[in-house]
């Protein structure tokens, strides 16, 4: 007799602050699931316990995750569905999840995303910054050396850059941010979003950083950093050394044409201008 299909692990999304953000059918999952995986159990009985959901809660956090999926897998298995959530916002963004939602997949478990809250879409929202094309970096190093070193290899990046960052650390990271982007770049500080102190402030780094130590308020709570990508300033002199990396390896592959083409695409500086370098570097301009 074919035993009992396997269950579907359901990856939830939670509120960041207000509570009214999670959906009507994460609720239902929360109430349906036999079993809650959780990074902290009586953080989220709480949460439960607001929305009258009586589900046993498992930890599952980022020091037993590894160790523990094992059991999750195994009521999976044995056909029952489990819901997993963090203490706020998406799992898995900058938060537990991933080791269980691959060993999960890899024994051919159903996985579904029940999507919700998220502090980096949220402020990206309403930020005001190009949306097109951004990237998330998590957390930067906690110190100073290792921080601007990760922040020099982002100073030429052309999509506009996510950051999360811990409220006692905010300060000196926009310090360094504004010391290796420059005082001008457009920067917008989300704090404490969907809460009763959201603020969305948008200024350049330099007058972002004057104002953020001015207002010790500015320096507490959650926080999120949103600063807008490089712009190559005219003139093929000033083509980013990283865009011209990119030029150099695909002329090697490729006639001039379609590389500085695709260099364009792949750096974002106008097509013309790596064209025009392309030409200067075969010698032919
Ligand atoms: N999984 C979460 C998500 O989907 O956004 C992120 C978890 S991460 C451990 C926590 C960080 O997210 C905070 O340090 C802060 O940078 C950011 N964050 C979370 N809630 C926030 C909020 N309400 N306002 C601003 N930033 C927030």
């Amino acid at each position: 007799m074919p035993g009992k299909p396997a269950g579907t692990l359901y990856v939830v999304a939670t509120p960041i602050g207000n509570l009214d953000d999670i959906s009507a059918r994460a609720l239902r999952i929360l109430a349906d699931v036999a079993l809650i995986a959780a990074e902290d159990t009586r953080h989220s009985a709480r949460l439960l316990q607001h929305f009258g959901i009586a589900t046993p809660l498992q930890a599952c956090h980022e020091h037993n995750e590894r160790e523990q999926g094992g059991r999750f897998i195994g009521r999976l298995q044995a056909g029952e569905d489990v819901a997993l959530i963090s203490d706020a916002g998406t799992p898995l963004i900058s938060d537990p999840g991933y080791h269980l939602v691959r060993q999960a997949r890899a024994a051919g478990i159903r996985v579904v995303p029940v999507p919700g809250a998220c502090a980096l879409i949220a402020a990206l929202s309403a930020a005001g910054l190009p949306s097109d094309r951004f990237i998330f970096e998590g957390f930067l190093p906690a110190r100073m050396a290792a921080r601007r070193a990760r922040l020099e290899l982002l100073r030429e990046e052309p999509r506009t850059l996510i950051f999360y960052e811990a409220p006692h650390r905010i300060l000196e990271c926009i310090e360094d941010l504004q010391v290796i982007f420059g005082a001008e770049r457009q920067a917008v500080l989300g704090r404490e979003l969907t809460k009763a102190f959201e603020t969305l402030k948008g200024l350049p780094l330099g007058e972002l950083c004057a104002w953020v130590a001015a207002d010790s308020n500015q320096q507490r709570g959650e926080c999120v950093l949103l600063v807008a990508g490089w712009e190559a300033p005219e003139g093929d002199a000033q083509v980013s050394t990283e865009a011209l990396r990119v030029l150099d390896l695909l002329l090697a592959e490729m006639p001039l044409k379609r590389a500085a083409a695709l260099a364009a695409e792949i750096s974002g500086v106008r097509k013309n201008l790596l064209y025009q370098a392309a030409l200067e570097r075969q010698g032919d301009a």
